[in-house]
This record gives structure tokens, C-alpha cells and sequence, in this order.
């Protein structure tokens, strides 16, 4: 049985997000990515600190839960 994660973890508003890329140098563990459909968080290495989600100018970025 795969792990679960036991955690929020970080998700981005696509429609929202203008890609000004602040929100990367943020994440300790670099889990966030910009693909060329946008913004990415990576499920499996985001940590749940929650640092990306204040600064965003936008207000794209928000936890959700992922044991759902
Ligand atoms: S919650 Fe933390 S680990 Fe997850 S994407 Fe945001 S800064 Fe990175
Ligand atoms: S800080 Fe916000 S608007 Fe900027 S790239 Fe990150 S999610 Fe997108």
C-alpha cells in the first residue's frame, strides 16, 4: 500500500497565479515547479510548512487536504 501523506500540502489557483515565480525560492524543498501550464506543486515533496502560501501576491497558493 502506497504511503499516504499525512499532511495539507500546497495547491495553486492556475486562474489566479500570474507565474511571477516569488513563491519558488520559498520552499525549502523545492516543490514547487512552473511547467508551461502553469505552476505546479509537487504533492509527494511538499512538506506542509505552509511558507509559499502568505507571500503570494495573489493569493493563488492554499493548503488543501490531501488525505482526502
Ligand atoms: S507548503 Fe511549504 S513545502 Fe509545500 S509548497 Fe509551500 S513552501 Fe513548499
Ligand atoms: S507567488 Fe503566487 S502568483 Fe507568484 S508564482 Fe507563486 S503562486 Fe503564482
Amino acid at each position: 500500500m502506497p504511503q499516504a501523506v499525512q499532511h495539507d500540502i500546497a495547491v495553486v489557483d492556475n486562474d489566479l497565479c500570474d507565474s511571477c515565480g516569488l513563491c519558488m525560492p520559498l520552499c525549502p524543498p523545492e516543490a514547487i515547479h512552473m511547467t508551461r501550464r502553469g505552476l505546479v506543486v509537487d504533492a509527494t515533496t511538499c512538506t506542509g510548512c505552509e511558507k509559499c502560501i502568505a507571500p503570494c501576491p495573489v493569493g493563488a497558493l492554499a493548503m488543501t487536504d490531501a488525505r482526502r
